[in-house]
């Protein structure tokens, strides 16, 4: 899928708040880097189509095309009828699964020093399916749905990631012994799935106890990849992202059928917005995942490399890691400390 100058053409989506900053410092740390990627800005920012609130062609078809994009965060519009942009993109690249590793930054200190853990959600359908009714006045009933296929292809997903990145295990997370046929449907899913792969290890667990375990020794799910339905995944994704210290430093990646668009767990931040004070880095562990999805493993690997060595050098920070620094100066720092590797 390279271009005719031989690199790999990646969507930019900048989004709104800190977006346009935090895709500036990524796009200059990938010059310096010399990753083999030419950007292409779109905007999402929604157009009226037949009446209806829709994100513009121009940004479809670019995704589509290049099936790779990066993403800022996008400010959801408020009014009714306006439904969520990161919905839409969802659907409309049937983002299937969500990948969220979070791993302990040296030098921004948390209450866990040793959490390396990696979790993969369904992202389309269990508690999200939206299918929901009053039955009568007072009661109300809320469908779960799994489906065979969206499980196989989230278990697929999980067990490549496990075998690519070596860690070599897979731990299903479920209640299945409370829901019996639906989470039931996504356990015998992966069990299956795991036949594929022979030298990938599998096991499960309940929900209730991976949470009670994670909070007490991270360490216990540094060798696997957890799987798990819509819902579960929403809330122990969170979760984990709080024992690194929270969403400033998480990375996620939505992998699709159709494309695959990572971004930044943050939102946008409006607070700080235009004042060159926000920390890109989610947005470029993001980047980094994609660069990894796209097997150019050797740019993924410097660029994480020389950004943890400033965050672990601790002398050019941004104010969310306890810093004075300005976004442009952390990016810098992270330039330079490229340029002294190369
Ligand atoms: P949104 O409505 O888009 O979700 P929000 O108001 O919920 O925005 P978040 O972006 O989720 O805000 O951020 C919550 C807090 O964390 C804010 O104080 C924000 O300044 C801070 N924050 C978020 N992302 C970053 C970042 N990349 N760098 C520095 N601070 C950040
Ligand atoms: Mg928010």
């Amino acid at each position: 899928k390279k271009n005719a100058n031989g690199n790999y053409n990646v969507t930019l989506i900048p989004g709104d708040g800190i977006g346009p900053e935090i895709a500036e410092s990524v796009v200059k740390i990938y010059k310096a880097a010399g990753v083999p990627i030419e950007w292409e800005p779109v905007s999402v920012t929604p157009v009226l189509k037949n009446g209806k609130v829709a994100i513009p062609d121009e940004a479809l078809h670019s995704v589509k095309k290049n099936t790779v994009a990066l993403k800022g965060p996008l400010a959801t519009p408020i009014g009714k009828g306006h439904v969520s942009l990161n919905l839409t993109l969802r659907r409309t690249f049937n983002l299937y699964a969500n990948v969220r590793p979070c791993k302990s930054v040296v030098g921004f200190k948390t209450p866990y020093d040793n959490v390396d853990t990696v979790l993969i959600r369904e992202n389309t359908e269990g508690e999200y399916s939206g299918i929901e009714h009053e039955v009568v006045d007072g009661v109300v009933q809320s469908i779960k749905l799994i489906t065979k296929d969206a499980s196989d292809r989230c278990a697929r997903y999980a067990f490549n990631y496990a075998k690519e990145t070596g860690r070599n295990r897979v731990t299903a997370v479920h209640k299945a012994n409370i829901m019996k046929l639906s989470d039931g449907l996504f356990l015998s899913s992966c069990q299956e799935v795991a036949k594929e792969f022979p030298e990938v290890k599998f096991d499960d667990l309940l929900l209730d106890r991976a949470c009670l375990q994670i909070v007490q020794d991270p360490s216990v799910y540094a060798d696997t990849v957890m799987v798990m339905p819509n819902l579960y995944g929403d809330i122990l994704s969170d979760m984990s992202a709080g024992l690194i210290g929270g969403l400033g430093l998480t990375p996620s990646g939505n992998i699709g059928r159709d494309a695959s668009i990572f971004e930044a767990v943050h939102g946008t931040a409006p607070d700080i917005a235009g004042q060159d004070k926000a920390n890109p880095t989610a947005l470029l562990f993001s980047s980094v995942l994609m660069l990894r999805h796209m097997g150019l493993n050797k740019y993924a690997d410097q660029i994480e490399k020389a950004t943890l060595k400033v965050i672990a050098d601790g002398k050019v920070l941004t104010g969310d890691l306890g810093g004075r620094s300005t976004n442009t100066e952390f990016t810098n720092a992270i330039i330079s400390e490229l340029q002294q590797r190369a």
